[in-house]
This record gives C-alpha cells, structure tokens and sequence, in this order.
C-alpha cells in the first residue's frame, strides 16, 4: 500500500512508528535552526551528547555553545544524542547511520563531532555513537577523512582512560575553546588541525603531546563573555523542563571531594542585571513560564535577592515561576 505522506518514504519517518518516544528522533524544534541559514559553509560541528534526549536537553552547555557556534559565520551547527535501545537495534537491523537531529547528517560527514563527557557512566554510549554514525572507534583506526572527535566537560580532565577514541580534549570553558578549535577549518588536513589544536592554549591532543601540563582555560568575566540569546525548545518533555540561566561558576563551599567544585574554580558570578536579561529574553523567546537560577549550589549566589527584585513585575504580571 503507498504511503499517504512523502516523508514516510524517509527511513527517519519509518523508524518513528516503531520506537519509545519517537520524539527523540524528530528533531524540528523551536529554536534549533543550525545557524548558517545563508552562506558558504566553512566548518560543521555535531554536538554529541551520550545520553538519551531528554537527558541531553537538559544540559545547558550544549545550549549555550549551541547558540554561539550558530552566530559565528559560516559554522553550522547540529546534534545528536545516543538512541535508547530499541532506537539503535532498528538502526543497526536497518543499516541506518546515527545523524543529527537537524538534517540527519551522519556523524562522520562533520568536521567536529564533539561529545560533553558529564559522567563516566556514558562512556559506552560515545563508543555507541561512534560505531553507529560511521566513525571508526578507535584514533588509530581514523584515516585521513573524517571528523576530529573531540572531548570536553568535567570527564575530559582525566582523559586519559579514553584517549584511544578521542583525537583531542578540551579543557576548560567552552566559550573559550569553540571558536577556537572552529578556526582551524576549512583545514587541508587532520593532522594540521591536530597539530594546530596540540599548540594552542586548553588542548589536549596526545598524538601531537610534547609533555608538561595543558592550562585549563577559565573565562574569568561572565558578564563579558557569550551570554545566549536564544535555546531549543524541546517538543517533548524533557527533565529540566524550563528555561535556564547560569548565575555562577564554581562553587563556594569548596568540599575536597567534590570533582565539580575543583575543576570549575574559582567561583565566578553573573551580574543580577545580566541574570535578569538573560532571563527576560528567554522566557518571550521560548515561551516557557518558568526559568531556573543554574549553578552548583545557587542557594549561595549574592545576587539572588536582586535577581527576585529585578524579575518581580514579569513574574507576578505575566505569572512566570522562577526556580
Ligand atoms: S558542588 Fe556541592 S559538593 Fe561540590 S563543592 Fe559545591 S557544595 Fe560541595
């Protein structure tokens, strides 16, 4: 029987009726246009995420380097999350590539695949990924075509377990380290990009390693640095299902156990005022009803009071809840 509708011509569509939350797949939300709407494409980054949707939709670093890979010209930007279970054995049984959410791109058609590694837990789900979007695991199994997949989050500060499947780590602030490693494409090679990376500040690439310590780089001034002026909007729900700010990075109390607070000293704090913007923007962009203060333990920002004053008249006028 013919189908009804082209786009069930598309395996994506086919695969939609057989698996849990099909709008996992789907792709097509508010807010996720890739940038690049116009132009010659210079570079293309996949942002990685080794978890389900609603687990990667949660995390703010992908949707504030999101946003800001999409205002650089000539970057396009597109993600992937790991297929729960049943999503990855119609693909593997259907010969299907994992592709991003965007335009369905396999992953070894980007220039950089970058996974956030949040938890050691995931590690097996970056090796899914790579093996389902066509991407040899291993660095030495990599030729000359292909994507760089690269590393970054708290995980990537004890690489080393995984550094057979990661050409480089980024260590440190993404804001900082994006641009970075995008202004080595278009690239004639791997290896200059590679070789480039291993000589710049808050890299890790231990093919090209000369020995001695790689400097996390820390972006000192949040108020100064890229604040998003947009987000995805899921259309489906996800965990943190709100619009999110960060109010701060580190952490004030210091515990010695505590990787999270080691890695992102020292605490650095966003302006009320910039909260507030940030916030304000958000909430008529998104259409969300609620946004929530972000940080370790934002309990001890110094400007919450102020953030509460600020944010007052559109909180009771237009009845958006603050968390
Ligand atoms: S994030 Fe929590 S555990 Fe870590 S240093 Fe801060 S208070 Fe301590």
């Amino acid at each position: 029987m013919p189908y009804i509708f082209d786009e069930l011509e598309d395996p994506i569509w086919r695969m939609l009726s057989s698996v849990k939350r099909p709008s996992r797949y789907a792709g097509g939300e508010w807010g996720a246009d890739g940038g690049l709407a116009e132009g010659k494409e210079r570079s293309s980054i996949c942002l990685a995420f080794p978890d389900v949707y609603e687990v990667g939709m949660s995390y703010l670093g992908f949707q504030i380097l999101y946003n800001m890979a999409s205002g650089i010209p000539g970057v396009r930007v597109e993600r992937a999350y790991c297929p729960w279970p049943d999503a990855e054995a119609y693909m593997r049984e259907n010969r299907m590539a994992l592709g991003s959410l965007e335009s369905g791109r396999p992953l070894s058609s980007f220039d950089v695949v970058g996974f956030t590694l949040q938890y050691e837990l995931t590690s097996t789900n970056i090796l899914t990924m790579l093996d389902l979007g066509g991407i040899p695991l291993k660095v030495s199994e990599r030729g000359e075509k292909g994507p760089i997949v690269v590393a970054g989050g708290p995980g990537a500060f004890a690489p080393e377990p995984l550094v057979p499947f990661f050409d480089a780590f980024c260590i440190g602030d993404g804001e900082l380290l994006l641009p970075d490693l995008l202004s080595f494409f278009p690239a004639r090679s791997r290896e200059d990009v590679l070789r480039g990376l291993a000589k710049t500040e808050g890299f890790y690439v231990p093919a090209f390693h000369e020995g001695g310590s790689v400097r996390r780089r820390v972006l000192m001034d949040l108020d100064g640095g890229f604040a998003p002026s947009g987000m995805i909007v899921p259309s489906s729900e996800i965990i943190h299902d709100r619009v999110g700010v960060e109010v701060f990075r580190g952490c004030t109390r210091g515990c010695r156990f505590c990787q999270a607070g080691v890695v992102s000293r020292p605490v650095r704090e966003r302006s009320p005022e910039r909260v507030a913007g940030i916030a304000r923007d958000l909430l008529v962009m998104s259409g969300y009803d609620e946004v929530g203060l972000v940080s370790l333990a934002s309990c001890d920002y110094s400007g919450i009071e102020r953030v509460i004053d600020l944010l007052g008249p559109d909180l009771s006028a237009k009845n958006f809840r603050l968390s």
